[in-house]
This record gives C-alpha cells, sequence and structure tokens, in this order.
C-alpha cells in the first residue's frame, strides 16, 4: 500500500506536515492561513523571529554582489567582517572563526582541531575524547559518537569511534542524591571526570566536549555552580582541551552572547550554529583559541580539514546582520529580563502541577519535564509518547513547541523545551505559557491523567 503524498523524504514516512508558507516576527503562517506562534524557534533557531527586514535587506545586497566563491581561491566581506564581529576582540582567547553549514559540522571541525593540534605539538597520543551521558553534539557520525544520546546512538553504535567515552551528566533533577548539597554533587562529578583521564590515561586524552546549557537531549539543563570551573582546571591540569558547543545554547539565548561567561571560564574550542544565523541561512562556526591556531600556523600551515560551503557569503552576511542587530539593539538585555517573565509564568502555571516535575532553563531557554510521580520523579511509560502528545496539542492550539523523550536516561521521560525570539514581548509569553498549560493538560486528559 502506498500512503506517499509527498516525494519529499520527510522526517515521518507516514506523514506529511502542512506547508509553511510566511512569517511575521514570532509568527509562522501555514498555507491554510494558520499562524503558529513559533515559541521554540524551531529547534532554538529563528532568535530574531521570521522575516526580519534588516536581515532580508542584507540577504538581497549580498546575494546582487556574489553568492559563491569557493574557499579555495578566495576569501569574502561577509566572512572576513563576521570573523571580526564574533572574535576581533577575542573573548575567552577565541581569536579565530571557521564557518560551517551548521552545528554538526561544527562540531566535527571541534573534534578534527583537537586532533590535529596535538599532532602538531608531539603527543599524537591523545587520541581520546571525554564527553557526557544525556548530551547531544550532532548527527553526523563524529558528533553522534560524542552525544551521549542513546536513543540517536543505538542504530548505529557500530559505525561509531570508540575514542569517545562517557560521564555522568550535570544534571541535578536526575542524577544529584537526596542528601547531597549543590557542591557535593558538582565535586562527586569532578572526581568522577578525574577518575575517567586516569583510567584512560590522562596523557592520552585530547579534550572533553560538553553543552554549558544542554540542549534538546536533556530539556535546559544547567550545570551546579563551580562544576565547569572544576572541569576548566582538570582539562588545565591534563594538558587537554576544553571544547564546549554552544550549538543550541549559545548567541545570547540564555542570557549573555556566550553561555560559558556565565560559568567564569573560557573554552580553547567552540562550536556554535543556530542563533549565528537564527535560521536565515544555515551556517555554524567553530571558534579557536589564537593560541591553538598560532600553533598549527607555525607547524603544518594549515587545518587539515574543508567543505565545499566553508564561509558561504550569503550564509556569513545574513550571520553578520543577525549578529549586529542583536547587539545594536541591546536584544540580550530583552533576554534577561523577558526570561525572568517566562520563569516566574512557568512557575506559576506548572509549579503546583502534579505532572511537572521540574521546570529549568536560563534566558529564554526554559523546559518543563513531565513526570507520572513528583515524588518518586517516575517518568510516563515512554510508549505513551506523552511529549509527542504535547507537542501536537500545542500545535493544534497555534504554539510551536519543541518536544523531547529519554530525558532521564536516554529511554525514559519527557519534557517540552521553549525558546522563543529575542524580539518577542511579555504578551507574546504570557499568551506562550497559556497554550502550553492547554496543550499539557489536553495531552495528559487523553492518556488517562
Ligand atoms: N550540538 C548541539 C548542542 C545541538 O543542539 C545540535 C542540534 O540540535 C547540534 C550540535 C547539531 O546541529 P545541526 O543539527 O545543525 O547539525
Amino acid at each position: 500500500m502506498s500512503i506517499r503524498t509527498s516525494r519529499v523524504l520527510h522526517r515521518s514516512l507516514r506523514e506529511t506536515p502542512p506547508k509553511a508558507v510566511g512569517g511575521d516576527g514570532v509568527w509562522l503562517i501555514a498555507e491554510d492561513g494558520r499562524r503558529i506562534l513559533d515559541a521554540s524557534g524551531g529547534a532554538a533557531v529563528s532568535c530574531l523571529g521570521h522575516q526580519h527586514p534588516r536581515v532580508l535587506e542584507a540577504l538581497s545586497r549580498q546575494a546582487s554582489k556574489l553568492a559563491y566563491a569557493h574557499t579555495g581561491f578566495f576569501s569574502s566581506e561577509p566572512a572576513e567582517a563576521l570573523a571580526e564581529q564574533l572574535v576581533g576582540h577575542e573573548p575567552g582567547g577565541l581569536g579565530y572563526a571557521y564557518f560551517v553549514s551548521g552545528g554538526s559540522e561544527a562540531v566535527e571541525a571541534s573534534i578534527k582541531l583537537a586532533r590535529q593540534y596535538f599532532i602538531e605539538i608531539g603527543q599524537p597520543q591523545r587520541q581520546n575524547f571525554i564527553a557526557r551521558r544525556q548530551s547531544y553534539h550532532g548527527n553526523t557520525l563524529g558528533a553522534l559518537a560524542a552525544g551521549g544520546n542513546a536513543w540517536r546512538r543505538e542504530p548505529y553504535a557500530p559505525l561509531l569511534s570508540q575514542a569517545f567515552s562517557h560521564v555522568t551528566p550535570a544534571f541535578a533533577y536526575h542524577e544529584q542524591r537526596d542528601a547531597e548539597s549543590e557542591a557535593d554533587f558538582a565535586a562527586r562529578l569532578a572526581a568522577e571526570l578525574e577518575a575517567e583521564f586516569q583510567r584512560l590515561g590522562p596523557g592520552t586524552v585530547a579534550a572533553f566536549i560538553a553543552e554549558p546549557v544542554v540542549g534538546a537531549t536533556a530539556g535546559c539543563v544547567t550545570a551546579p555552580e563551580g562544576y565547569f570551573r572544576s572541569v576548566r582546571d582538570i582539562c588545565n591540569r591534563h594538558g587537554a582541551l576544553l571544547i564546549l558547543d554552544e550549538v543550541m545554547c549559545g548567541m545570547g539565548r540564555t542570557g549573555t552572547l556566550h553561555a560559558w561567561e556565565q560559568e567564569g571560564i573560557a573554552p580553547d574550542i567552540q562550536a556554535i550554529a543556530k542563533g549565528l544565523g537564527g535560521g536565515y541561512q544555515p551556517i555554524g562556526a567553530m571558534l579557536a583559541s589564537t593560541g591553538i591556531i598560532d600553533t598549527i600556523r607555525q607547524g603544518s600551515g594549515a587545518f587539515q580539514h574543508g567543505h565545499t560551503y566553508l564561509a558561504h557569503p550569503l550564509a556569513c552576511a545574513a550571520a553578520l546582520e543577525v549578529q549586529r542587530i542583536i547587539a545594536e539593539e541591546k536584544l540580550l538585555d530583552n533576554v534577561r529580563t523577558l526570561g525572568g517573565h517566562l520563569e516566574r509564568r512557568l512557575t506559576e502555571r506548572f509549579g503546583n502541577h502534579r505532572h511537572v516535575g521540574d521546570i529549568r532553563g536560563r534566558g529564554l531557554f526554559w523546559a518543563i519535564e513531565l513526570v507520572a510521580d513528583r515524588s518518586s520523579r517516575e517518568s510516563f511509560d515512554p510508549g505513551l509518547k506523552l511529549n509527542q502528545k504535547i507537542k501536537a496539542a500545542a500545535f493544534e492550539n497555534g504554539l510551536g513547541c519543541y518536544p523531547g523523550g529519554g530525558t532521564a536516561d536516554g529511554r525514559r521521560g519527557d519534557h517540552v523545551m521553549l525558546a522563543p525570539p529575542y524580539i518577542a514581548t511579555s504578551d507574546d509569553i504570557d499568551v506562550i505559557v497559556d497554550r502550553l498549560g492547554s496543550a499539557v493538560d489536553s495531552a495528559l486528559k487523553s492518556i488517562g491523567h
């Protein structure tokens, strides 16, 4: 039996999603004229909302001059200006930008740069990478091997590199013990990371890789106070690099341009993507410390990597305008203020909800975790697909939100993420929380709760 309605290989092969035909700030418009409030920017992408006139204008200016020139022959004005905008002031010592087409490519480049750096300095034995369970670093095979998302890894496990091992995530709601203080929890995680270095042989570890605020796999999970300072110390002590994956949580999403600014540390290599171009073009970037790049310049003289669409001029032009708007319009102030409002509204609506176990996040990056039982933190049966039911009910009700399953351990657990655009208003936030509340209650009702 054929149920084909489209030649596009969609995410579900049984269902063709409605066509999106327009955008208007925080709203997406479907082919039937329905307006959907885009409360998650897709997957935390659309940080300026849709159809921002300044970005459209920048795109058309660049398109009228030059759409593409291969980086084997040319640089371009937008690429140079974007790099200057991002790393001209060397934030945290990051002095160079390598522009790719998305988050997975940014992570692949980060892993390869770390590996090449150690070859260049005469430490080729450094071939291990430590990451965390309940993390996501992308879907290409290298990035998938780095990630600790159990259900995404499972079918491809035989193809994934053994160079990556995984430690306990800094996920207080599920990992912090009852009698443990926040400081004790952070100390236990640091001790486990130290033990992993020792197990592998400290001189064999190239880098530790982590998301400063975990995104879609666990739902906006911030680390305990002091955790990232301990991680930085351990990496330094063993001569390993720290790679931070800010593909989802970076570029202002948590209230500072880089999430690591709020942890009191900086990485050696950083991956960024979604909020970099805000969805106006596919773009990601690896940011690397001046020290690493200077070392390679003096060594082999080239990063041994590359893609056809590196530093694509149109993509860089869009991202440059997005970043200029965020800076000139001081939108991060809005992220912080509105983030406080979102937290308050979520707490009012769900703080006493019998099936919402945790409300967590930072800036305009928040999630609620659904549980069958608040006291035991027991998840719902994954077969009920509660998070998908909430997504569908919200969509029906004119709200786009980002659900996830496997929240607790990669198999069990449900959460819903919100990542509204930085241009949202407090009225938008009120509508988002109201509609999400109705969606949660109607989805729970549909499974008998
Ligand atoms: N890293 C993180 C933290 C992400 O959230 C994602 C995507 O969701 C990726 C990497 C992969 O990015 P992309 O889907 O653009 O390849």
